[in-house]
């Protein structure tokens, strides 16, 4: 009986404007959150790049100066130059 009323109540209510709307309030609701989650993670991973928990791999030298090494994080694609002194 109790389920029957609240599938009525739904029913009813999916007449109403705010029910209408629901669907496009999720979909914004829910791009929201992907571009929460995706902000964080780059947050994160550029500060685990930072830290240096990401993979580099060398791609050249620099014109000027030769031991710095051009390397490109293999995460990110993120090139930066550094200093080899051995
Ligand atoms: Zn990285």
């Amino acid at each position: 009986m109790v389920l029957s009323g609240i599938l009525l109540l739904l029913s009813n209510a999916d007449d109403t404007f705010h029910m209408n709307d629901l669907p496009y309030m999720l979909i914004i609701v829910g791009l929201m959150l992907i571009i929460t989650v995706t902000i964080l993670l780059q947050k994160e991973s550029s500060l685990l790049c930072r830290v240096g928990f990401h993979k580099y791999e060398r791609i050249g030298w620099d014109e000027e100066m030769p031991n710095l090494e051009v390397v490109k994080c293999q995460r990110c694609n993120k090139e930066k130059k550094v200093m080899r002194t051995f």
